[in-house]
């Protein structure tokens, strides 16, 4: 017997037709790339996307051809954002960071047709588009008085580009497992690969986000993502936000500490969202000007482990409460949340900050294991950790022409690359990246736990652990450090610090003290390249 309900396909334009319909009038406060403060509403963003979907069916743009966009976020954003989705077309964000030689490549891979680039980007695409033959059209978010001298051919302003045309489109129809936009990993190694997310993933994804256990969002919300829409799927926002009509304040190009203290502050952000070096900018300012941060309430803090000094800076100094996210790119992005169960609820201080250390729970829509190297299932005693594999309906089922299969396997279970340990409560707690864990006689140290202990160290500005072959135990762990600026630790003072802290087979062999520790465009430590570096080392005395 079947359901007798509606097949109403969950298509992500639809996101936008019920923000414009039930919270048309709610602020998108922008700084324009330009310069000034731009406002608009959910009701201008989507009659404007309809022109910008008309106006790319002038251009020849059809149902599943990939447009391209090279962007901060802005109002301009969001609306060739819903354009192109209205219309059937797969957004492609391109993270500008990336060297131009990978753009070319990931364009390429995706055959992006048009390009939507901010003034800011213009260079970088002056560079590379003539190693894209696919791409026939560059449309520059401004207008034409803003419009600079440019060598591209193809080049021409957005405004007066979607002005040719009037808004008086009808979205399209269409499967809702039709794709809906692509983005690359960041690709520590190799090359880098194609996730298609598709309408219903889309949309599933941004009803789990706004759950009360996850980011919590309302229409009484002012949300500012200052994580851009180019870094995994803009963590969603750009289909949360108007799912539940929250208003969005846009930084634009202004990602320094000031200028996001300027936006939190005179837009009344109540909630926000970025990696952990945002927030240190942030907070550095902070300091600098003794400000405070009346109306924020909520910080969403993901992309590589939230410091708990962070954690405790927010909470104690600010009075804003951390949300420790994790996610990935194949996973829409959001994986877990660290939002506190009744169990926890009675923590306080230090046990606090331990439990809000951990990357936290998924919601409904993600499953997840932990697995050792032969994929038997390990208990979720808070300790023991392994590979860390999920499945649901807003993860990849595969990439891109199908690179990167080993990933995935017959039971659809995706492989994150993540170490991990889980609690009785299904609170997990990344403790490595898979290819960064030392394996020391057959048993794992974390490199992560080791970075995070040196780095609680007065003197010790970042750390970053790597495991050196050793002829008896494999490998062994390399401590490599830069030094806080006029202060002169040693090998033994960092030892010792360490010392008692951890089991003592976890001691690392060696300290190698350097200028400089190598990050990937998205900020994470890039251990290949450190690896490389210390290719030749090898511990005293083996
Ligand atoms: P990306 O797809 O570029 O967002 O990278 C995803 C990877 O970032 C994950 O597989 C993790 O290794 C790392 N990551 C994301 N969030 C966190 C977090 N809260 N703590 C530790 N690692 C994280």
């Amino acid at each position: 017997m079947k359901g007798l309900m509606q097949d109403w396909p969950l298509l992500c334009h639809k996101i936008i037709d019920h923000a414009d319909i039930y919270h048309g009038d709610r602020e998108i406060v922008s700084r324009s790339v330009e310069g000034p403060i731009h406002r608009t509403n959910y009701r201008a963003i989507g009659e404007r996307a309809r022109q910008v979907a008309k106006r790319l069916e002038l251009d020849g743009i059809k149902f599943g051809d990939r447009v391209a966009t090279m962007a901060w976020n802005t109002w301009r954003h969001m609306e060739a954002w819903y354009g192109i989705l209205g219309l059937g077309a797969v957004y492609h964000t391109l993270n500008p960071r990336l060297f131009p030689d990978q753009i070319a490549w990931i364009m390429n891979d995706a055959e992006d047709r048009l390009l939507f680039v901010d003034l800011t980007f213009l260079p970088l695409v002056e560079a590379i588009a003539d190693k894209v033959p696919s791409l026939e059209k560059i449309i520059v978010l401004t207008d034409a008085a803003h419009m600079p001298e440019t060598k591209l051919k193809n080049a021409v302003p957005y405004e007066e580009w979607a002005s040719e045309v009037d808004n008086d489109f009808a979205w399209n129809e269409f499967d809702e497992n039709s794709a809906a936009g692509m983005c690359y990993t960041s690709g520590t190694t190799g090359d880098p690969k194609g996730v298609v997310y598709s309408h219903r993933s889309n949309v599933l994804h941004a009803m789990a986000v706004a759950q009360p256990d996850m980011l919590n969002l309302s229409s009484r919300d002012r949300m500012m993502p200052v994580v851009p829409l180019f870094h995994a799927n803009g963590w969603s926002t750009a289909f949360v936000c108007p799912m539940v009509g929250a208003s969005m304040i846009l930084p634009g190009a202004g990602m320094d500490g000031q200028s996001i203290y300027q936006m939190l502050t005179e837009e009344r952000v109540t909630m926000t969202a970025a990696v952990p070096t945002v927030w240190l900018m942030l907070l550095q300012h902070l300091q600098d000007i003794d400000g405070a941060l009346p109306d924020l309430e909520n910080v969403v803090i993901g992309g590589s482990a939230c410091p708990r000094a962070i954690t405790q800076t927010f909470q104690d100094k600010y009075g804003v409460r951390v949300m420790h996210a994790w996610g990935m790119t194949e996973m829409s992005p959001l994986g877990t949340v660290c939002s506190i169960k009744p169990e926890y609820a009675h923590l306080a201080g230090e046990e606090k900050l331990d439990l809000q250390a951990k990357q936290g729970h998924p919601p409904f829509t993600v499953e997840m294991k932990i697995t050792d190297d032969d994929n038997n299932a390990l208990p979720w005693d808070g300790e023991t950790f392994g590979r860390l594999k999920v499945r649901g309906p807003a993860v990849s089922s595969a990439y891109y022409k199908g690179h990167g299969a080993e990933h995935f396997d017959a039971e659809n279970w995706f492989d994150t690359g993540d170490v991990a340990h889980v609690d009785a409560l299904g609170y997990m707690e990344i403790t490595d990246r898979a290819k960064d864990v030392i394996k020391s006689g057959g048993e794992w140290i974390s490199s992560i736990e080791l970075e995070n202990l040196a780095v609680s160290h007065d003197d010790v500005a970042e750390a970053a652990v790597i495991g050196i072959a050793h002829p008896k135990w494999d490998e062994r762990p390399l401590l490599v450090i830069i030094r806080k600026e006029g202060s002169t630790p040693t090998k033994e003072s960092i030892l010792e610090f360490m010392s008692g802290k951890i089991a003592k087979w976890w001691m690392p062999d060696d300290v190698a003290f350097v200028d400089e520790i190598p990050h990937t465009a998205t900020g994470k430590i890039q251990k290949t390249v450190l690896r490389e570096q210390f290719k030749d080392y090898s511990f005293p005395g083996t």
